[in-house]
C-alpha cells in the first residue's frame, strides 16, 4: 500500500491532497535510476548544446504553465499570489534560461607546463546530485540547484520540503513533457529525516545541495562524512539592515519594511535586524510603524494581498513564541504581536510585528525567527554598528542605507555577509551569486560560481616526445 501524508493549505487549514510518502527503499530506487541515467543512456550521451535546449524548453513550459505553478505554490505555502506569480515563478524561468546558456560554456583549459607535455583539463559533471529544498521558496530554490546541475550534465534527485511539494510534482510532469530522459530528474516526496537523510547517506549520491536551517546543515555534514559527500549548504540568516543618519528616509523605510515583511519574513535573507542611527530613529520608526499598520494579512489568492499565511500552524506557533520571548526580554512591542483572523479563521496568519528598543544580545536579535517579526536596534556610531551587525553566528546578507558613497562602500567591505545591498533590499538575479558567510552556509548558488559546485576537474597529461 502506498504510504501517504496530507498537505494542508495554511491559509484555510483545509487539506489540499495526499502526497506519497517515500521511504528508504524509494530512495534507493531513485538513486539507481539517477545513477543509470548518469552512466549510460540518452542523458549521458547528450551533447551540451542539446542539454541547453532542453533547459530552455523546461523554462518555456514553466512559463506556459506559470499560472498553475503560482497557484500551487500559493495554496501550499501561503505566500501571496502576487509574489508567486510575479516574482518567484518568473525567476524560476530565468534561472533555467540562464543555465541553458551555460551548458555549452562549461569547459576545461590548456595549461603551459614544464617539459615535453601537453596538459589540459576536462571539466566533468560530478554525478548524482541530491537537491534538498526548504518550504519558503519551494520551486525557486530548487531551480537554483537543478538548473546548474543539469547544465553541467549531472542527474538530479529533487527532494522538496514535505510542507510544500506540489510544485515539485508539477515540475516532474514538465520535465517529462520537455523530453528529459528517464532518470535524469527524479522527485521524492516525504520526510527530511527519512528521505533527506537517506539521500545524504546513500553511497550512490555524489553531491548534496541543501537549502535549509543551520541545524539541518550540520546534520547533513555529519551524515555525509562517511561517504565523503560533496556538500553545498545555503542556511539560515539574521541579516542586518543598517540605516545611517544621511539615508533617504522614505526609501529606507520602504527598504526596512520590504526587507522583513516580503515573503512573510520567511526569507533566509530577511532584514530581521534593523539598525537605525539614533539621530533619525524617532522619525524613522514613526514612519515605519505607520506603514506597517496598514499591512494586513489577507487571502493569499487575492492579487492585492501583500502579507499571506505563515507556512504552517507549527511555524506560526514558533513565531508567536518568539514574540513572547521578545516581550520577556524587555523589547518594546510597537505594533502587531499576535495572530490575525482571516477568512474562515483557521489560517496561520500573524500581524506584521515590530519590536523597538532591542539590543543585539537579545534572543530575538540573535536567533532566526523566520516570520514577520522585526527587531529594531538603535546605534550611535558607524564602527559600533558594523561590529554589532557582524556580531551574529550568521552572515547571509546585509544592507546599508546612506547617501554617502564612501560610507556605503566602507560598510559593504567590512560586513561579513555573502550579499550586501546598498540602498536596496531583497534583489536577486540568476547571474549574481548568493550564499553565506559563517553559519549561513558553504558555497555559492547562481551565477557562474554555482558551476564550480556541479563539476569536477580532470587534468590530462600527454607526452609529446617519444
Ligand atoms: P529545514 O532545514 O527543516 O528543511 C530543509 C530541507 O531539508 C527540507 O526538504 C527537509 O525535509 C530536509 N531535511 C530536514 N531534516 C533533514 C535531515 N536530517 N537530513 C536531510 N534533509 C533534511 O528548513 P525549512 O524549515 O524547510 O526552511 C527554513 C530554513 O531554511 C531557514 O533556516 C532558512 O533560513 C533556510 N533557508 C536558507 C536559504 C539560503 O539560501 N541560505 C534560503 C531559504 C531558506
Amino acid at each position: 500500500m502506498t504510504r501517504t501524508v496530507t498537505t494542508v493549505n495554511p491559509a484555510t487549514g483545509e487539506v489540499i491532497t495526499q502526497l506519497a510518502e517515500a521511504n528508504e527503499a524509494d530512495v534507493d530506487t531513485a538513486v539507481r535510476a539517477a545513477r543509470a541515467a548518469f552512466e549510460e543512456g540518452p542523458w549521458a550521451q547528450m551533447a551540451a548544446a542539446d542539454r541547453g535546449k532542453l533547459l530552455w524548453k523546461i523554462a518555456d513550459l514553466i512559463e506556459k504553465n506559470i499560472d498553475e505553478f503560482a497557484y500551487l505554490e500559493t495554496i501550499d505555502n501561503g505566500k501571496p499570489i502576487f509574489e508567486s506569480r510575479y516574482v518567484d515563478m518568473p525567476m524560476v524561468v530565468e534561472v533555467f534560461q540562464y543555465y541553458a546558456g551555460w551548458a555549452t560554456k562549461v569547459h576545461g583549459e590548456t595549461i603551459p607546463v614544464r617539459g615535453p607535455f601537453f596538459n589540459y583539463t576536462l571539466r566533468e559533471p560530478i554525478g548524482v546530485v541530491a537537491a534538498i529544498v526548504p518550504w519558503n521558496f519551494p520551486l525557486l530554490l530548487a531551480s537554483w540547484k537543478i538548473a546548474p546541475a543539469l547544465a553541467c550534465g549531472n542527474t538530479v534527485i529533487y527532494k522538496p520540503a514535505q510542507l510544500t511539494s506540489l510544485t515539485a510534482l508539477k515540475f516532474a510532469e514538465i520535465c517529462q513533457q520537455a523530453g528529459v530522459p528517464d532518470g535524469a530528474v527524479n522527485v521524492l516526496t516525504g520526510k527530511g529525516s527519512v528521505i533527506g537523510m537517506g539521500l545524504v547517506k546513500h553511497p550512490g549520491v555524489d553531491k548534496v545541495a541543501l537549502t535549509g536551517s543551520t541545524e539541518t546543515g550540520k546534520a547533513v555534514m555529519r551524515a555525509g562524512a562517511d561517504t565523503l559527500k560533496k556538500i553545498t549548504l545555503e542556511l539560515g540568516g539574521k541579516s542586518p539592515n543598517i540605516i545611517l543618519d544621511d539615508a533617504d528616509l522614505d526609501a529606507a523605510v520602504k527598504g526596512a519594511y520590504n526587507g522583513i515583511f516580503y515573503g512573510k519574513g520567511e526569507v533566509c535573507a530577511a532584514g530581521s535586524r534593523l539598525f537605525v542611527d539614533k539621530k533619525l530613529h524617532d522619525d524613522f520608526m514613526q514612519k515605519l510603524i505607520e506603514r506597517t499598520k496598514k499591512l494586513q494579512p489577507a487571502d493569499p489568492l487575492n492579487p492585492k494581498t501583500r502579507l499571506g499565511a505563515i507556512v504552517s500552524e507549527d511555524q506560526m506557533n514558533k513565531v508567536l513564541e518568539y514574540i513572547e520571548v521578545g516581550k520577556k526580554e524587555g523589547a518594546k512591542l510597537v505594533t502587531g504581536g499576535e495572530r490575525a483572523t482571516v477568512g474562515n479563521g483557521k489560517g496561520a496568519f500573524i500581524l506584521p510585528t515590530i519590536f523597538d528598543g532591542v539590543t543585539n544580545q537579545m534572543r530575538i536579535a540573535q536567533e532566526e525567527i523566520f516570520g514577520p517579526v522585526l527587531a529594531a536596534i538603535e546605534f550611535k556610531d558607524l564602527d559600533e554598528v558594523i561590529r554589532e551587525a557582524n556580531n551574529s553566528p550568521y552572515g547571509l546578507a546585509a544592507a546599508v542605507w546612506t547617501r554617502d558613497i564612501r560610507k556605503a562602500h566602507y560598510v559593504a567591505h567590512r560586513l561579513k555577509a555573502g550579499t550586501v545591498w546598498i540602498n536596496a533590499y531583497n534583489v536577486y538575479d540568476p547571474a549574481a551569486p548568493f550564499g553565506g558567510y559563517k553559519s549561513s552556509g558553504i558555497g555559492r548558488e547562481l551565477g557562474p560560481y554555482a558551476l564550480e559546485h556541479y563539476t569536477q576537474i580532470k587534468d590530462v597529461w600527454v607526452n609529446l616526445k617519444d
